[in-house]
């Protein structure tokens, strides 16, 4: 059968594609896209292919959409459901990545790291004014305990962090296993010193940080969004980072990528572009899980990790 592989994957991933299907890798989008795809039985995509209504609707010989990853807001999953293609990912690929990544935004704002790199390139010596905090001690507040959030939890312990976890849908005696304390958002946004994001983007989670939320947190509160844009309202960011209602913030994801507000006007801020998920590690995880959910799809298997099981169910 054929596959297309539209971003660009690990090549370990393509490589087990190829064992025993066709294989081409081209980075079409939009409407060059929605003219090929009909010859195609399987998709294989990160998150810069935007798979649209219009493209699924074209997509005449697609049994499965791949996201090497887990956010599936690039793909139509409803036009997909109805059109009988499933939808598959590999979460869990890319965990180590993104919770490492978010200790090293927690790093970099308790010692500026970014700030003093940047300083000591424009000829500065700015030590009396750097003076940074220890992680040690301080209070972790985790606004979702799933995989990524319990991954973050477990490298904080190395640094002596006290861990809370807001998450609605785990129970408080999950939580518990992991010696982590189960609260209340308010609690959680009252008390932490860091607060770290590890929900999903959904009608609940969007703005769920706005400037109600900001105005009761700490004023030495940093903040980490690792997660989604768009849950934290980014304009209620820049006033309470402005007007110092928080210390400082750090952001992976962002409401519209690529960045380009009014944030990047403030120094307590830290940003990576959408770098969770890319490492080496991460990527070929993610790759060759996605990889293995396409294969078993098109083998006439059922999938592990297949997103829309409940939604192709009902049409
Ligand atoms: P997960 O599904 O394992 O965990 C998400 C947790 O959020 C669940 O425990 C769920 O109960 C909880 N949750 C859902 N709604 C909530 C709410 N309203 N309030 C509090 N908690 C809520 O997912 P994960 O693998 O841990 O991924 C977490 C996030 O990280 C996702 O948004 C994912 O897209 C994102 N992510 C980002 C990158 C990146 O490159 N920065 C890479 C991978 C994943």
């Amino acid at each position: 059968m054929k596959i297309i592989v539209t971003d660009s994957v690990a090549e370990e991933a393509i490589n087990l594609l190829k064992e025993k299907h066709e294989v081409l890798f081209k980075e079409l989008r939009g409407e060059e896209l929605a003219k090929e795809i009909g010859e195609y039985d399987a998709i294989m995509v990160r998150s810069a292919t935007k798979l649209t209504k219009e493209i699924i609707e074209n997509a005449k010989n697609l049994k499965v959409i791949g996201r090497a990853g887990i956010g599936v807001d690039n793909i139509d999953v409803k036009t997909a459901s109805e059109k009988g293609i499933y939808v598959v990912n590999s979460p869990g690929g890319s965990t180590r990545s993104v919770a490492e990544l978010t200790i090293g935004h927690m790093l970099s704002l308790a010692r500026h790291i970014p700030y003093a790199d940047r300083s000591i390139r424009e000829g500065k010596w700015e030590k009396k004014k750097l003076k940074g905090i220890e992680l040690s001690g301080k209070k972790l507040g985790i606004i979702g305990f799933g995989r990524i959030g319990k991954e973050v939890c477990k490298l904080s312990k190395a640094f002596e962090m006290e861990c809370m976890a807001y998450d609605p849908i785990v129970s408080d005696e999950e939580i518990k296993k992991y010696n982590v304390n189960p609260v209340s958002l308010e609690e959680l946004l009252r008390n932490s010193d860091f607060i770290t994001i590890h929900t999903p983007l959904t009608e609940k989670t969007r703005h769920m940080i706005s400037y109600e939320q900001f105005d009761i947190m700490k004023k030495n509160a940093y903040i980490i969004n690792c997660a989604r844009g768009g849950i934290i309202d980014e304009d209620a960011l820049y006033d309470a980072l402005k007007d110092e209602k928080i210390a400082g913030a750090a952001l992976d994801v962002y409401e519209n990528e690529p960045y380009e507000g009014k944030l990047t006007e403030l120094e307590n801020i830290v940003f990576t572009p959408h770098l969770g998920a890319s490492t080496k590690e991460g990527q070929i995880r993610a790759g060759t899980i996605c990889a293995e959910q396409i294969l078993k799809v098109l083998d006439g298997k059922e999938p592990d990790f297949w997103v829309n099981r409940d939604l192709m169910k009902s049409y």
